[in-house]
């Protein structure tokens, strides 16, 4: 089975739909949403909709957590704070509720999913550098676990002896004995530098991991945050990937 891998889309209904298109050209019959489908972005509800539409499995991020008040607010920067309470304003009761019903992990088929940290998912920690990455393999017993939440795409390898190795996100096979934690970067906010948006595809039969950066209307997308009054911030970043 070809999975997908999708995550932090933000509210970006242009990268969403750019990604949708180019997983649909791929002819990938799963995909999956890591969490944080809104926050950030000038179109919630579409990307909302989108998700639910087309993502077999999905689960919450902090920002869907914090507009739907499952997490609080204060743990925001002003910028993202303002954009997710705006959010939860915006988005219709139904959707609040299916937001607020998703889980924090899940299993699907060899590999395991969590928007931050398998350890302690609810509490939104980061893992960007390979020192924060060997105590979590402890923490879910599959080879293989997707992330987001730094929106920088990035692969950690254990070898058999527990040493931990960081990758680029680059095409790699998944090697007997060996594990490793994914992150699959994002669709809505990159922050990585390239501003393209990024998703991931794991091919459980072929056990490879596939990485994808696609252009979309970053212009578009900068209107709809600058029309619905948001931090201009939130726009400009966009451009950089930042
Ligand atoms: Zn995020």
């Amino acid at each position: 089975m070809r999975y997908a891998i999708i995550s932090d889309i933000h509210g970006n209904l242009q990268a969403a739909r750019a990604v949708l298109e180019v997983i649909e050209r791929l002819d990938i019959g799963r995909i999956v949403c890591l969490g944080d489908i809104v926050g950030y972005g000038g179109d919630p509800a579409g990307c909302v909709d989108l998700v639910r539409r087309f993502c077999s499995r999905v689960i919450i991020g902090n920002h869907d957590a914090g507009a739907v008040d499952l997490t609080p607010v204060d743990c925001f920067n002003p910028a993202a704070r303002e954009a997710v309470l705006w959010t939860g304003r915006v988005l219709s009761d139904e959707d609040r509720s299916y937001l607020q019903n998703l889980p924090y992990e899940m299993d699907i088929e060899d590999y395991r999913i969590v928007h931050s940290t398998p350890d302690d998912p609810a509490r939104w920690s980061y893992l960007l550098v390979k020192e924060e990455a060997g105590p979590l393999f402890d923490f879910f017993s599959a080879r293989l676990l997707f992330y987001g939440h730094t929106h920088v795409p990035v692969v950690f390898r254990q070898e058999a002896g527990g040493t931990v190795y960081e990758q680029a996100a680059e095409a790699f096979v998944l090697k007997e004995k060996e594990r490793y934690i994914v992150n699959v970067g994002s669709v809505g906010q990159p922050r990585d530098g390239n501003p393209r948006a990024s998703f991931a595809v794991y091919d459980s039969e072929e056990k490879k991991v596939t990485f994808y950066r696609e252009p979309y209307d970053i212009v578009t997308a900068q209107q709809r945050i600058l029309e619905n009054d948001l931090p201009g911030i939130l726009a400009d970043r966009l451009a950089y990937g930042r």
